[in-house]
């Protein structure tokens, strides 16, 4: 019994029987659970804590605010960042995405720029980019993928030119679990004056961040993809670039002085941080963080690689399943399809099975469009996983193909 075993006992969600079965959960890329220390967290705050930060003159504010700041330390470390002030609390990686579309690009993009997009990206790293290029009139350009799911660089090396402004582009696929270099491509923007935006929403849960050795200027995550709770995410920014940028909402606490005639701004965070924000959500993302570490990377990464192997060994042998993405070397997910058969049905049959995995697009149409189908069958592993869990998957697939064939 691997040490990861153990995980699964922090997961109350895993301890209970749905349909008199025990829950086989596989749809951690979509959401992971959350461990007691999170959810303990959330309900001391609501419980004996509550309060609003950064106004209050009494006990339990100042306590909240310490905590909500103590929490944004604990972000700063997690991505290993130079300083609090590099970290934006939002509300997820999409509001993440559309701040600094909003807010970096409604200023610095202008007519015939260029956005680089790839075409694994997420819908959240795409839709806002569109938006600000409907409004400034830049372009978006797109890095097609090999045969295999990865990044072809012949054709970033022809598409990251002088006019490129900037380069989005994910740590991580959600659809085919492909781990990009983040650094090699961040280094290849730089040299032609690119800007560069990490979404790491499906990176953060198994790899260590390193802002500051990648180099990145921005990086974007979802608090409950790494354990956390929902309606919290983060943006980094480099402070220089943070510095320059316009608000993004306007309300209380980002501003530094308000007359009708005109407001001016708080500093970076708060300047992007307006009205009252999701503060049990900020305090218990600290847990979450502290939970991985518990674990560390190199555990976490053998558990899972270990089961996502399993995974796709397994479907190799069952004829007529099509794997999408690199066989190896990838996030914790295994996407495919089994010919002929709806990837809905396979998902409920599953779900009878009670093995609980996403079917669809994944919020990747345009990948959808490559690859050649409307969706696939997404199973994703995490710490809490096991063997067994892999076993039962697998006989469910099998019994979807043999009831649907
Ligand atoms: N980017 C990627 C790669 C994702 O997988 C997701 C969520 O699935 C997002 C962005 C958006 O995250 P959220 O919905 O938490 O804002």
């Amino acid at each position: 019994m691997s040490s990861m075993e153990k995980a699964r006992a922090d997961f109350p969600v895993l301890t209970q029987k749905i349909r008199g079965k025990n829950l086989v959960y596989l749809d951690s890329a979509a959401t992971a659970l959350k461990p007691w220390p999170v959810i303990e967290r959330i309900s001391l705050f609501n419980s004996y804590e509550t309060a609003n930060v950064h106004r209050g003159a009494h006990y339990l504010a100042d306590q909240a605010t310490r905590y909500f700041e103590e929490s944004r330390a604990a972000v700063r470390d997690f991505v290993h960042a130079r300083a609090s002030e590099e970290i934006i609390f939002t509300k997820g990686a999409t509001e993440s995405l559309n701040l600094l579309a909003q807010s970096w690009g409604r200023v610095n993009l202008h007519a015939n720029d260029e956005i680089l997009l790839t075409r694994m990206e997420h819908h959240a790293n795409i839709v806002p980019w569109q938006m600000v290029a409907q409004q400034t009139g830049a372009k978006i350009k797109v890095v097609e993928l090999t045969p295999d799911g990865q990044l072809d660089r012949q054709d970033l090396a022809r598409k990251l030119s002088p006019l490129t402004k900037v380069f989005a582009f994910t740590a991580c696929s959600n659809t085919l679990g492909t781990i990009n270099p983040v650094a090699e491509l961040v280094s290849a923007a730089k040299a032609v004056g690119a800007i560069t935006v990490v979404d790491g929403a499906q990176f953060v849960a198994n790899h260590a961040v390193d802002v500051q050795a990648w180099g990145v200027d921005f990086f974007a995550f979802s608090g409950h993809k790494v354990f956390g709770p929902y309606g919290v995410g983060v943006l980094y920014g480099r402070q220089e670039l943070l510095r320059s940028m316009p608000p993004y909402q306007g309300g209380g606490s980002m501003i530094a002085k308000v007359t009708f005639a005109e407001t001016t701004y708080n500093e970076s965070p708060f300047r992007f941080e307006a009205g009252t924000p999701n503060i049990e959500a900020v305090i218990a993302l600290k847990p979450a963080l502290e939970y991985v570490g518990k674990w560390g990377w190199a555990a976490i990464q053998e558990h899972e690689n270990e089961l996502v192997q399993k995974a796709r060994a397994g479907l190799r042998e069952i004829a007529g399943v099509r794997l999408f993405g690199p066989s190896q070397g990838t996030a914790p997910l295994v996407s495919f399809v089994i010919e002929g058969i709806h990837h809905s049905d396979v998902g409920q049959i599953l779900d009878q099975e009670n093995v609980a995995v996403r079917v669809g697009h994944h919020c990747t149409q345009p990948l959808m469009e490559v690859l050649g189908v409307t969706g696939t069958v997404r199973a994703s592993f995490s710490v809490y996983n096991n063997t067994q869990d892999v076993e039962l998957f697998l006989k469910a697939v099998a019994k979807a193909k043999e009831m649907l064939s």
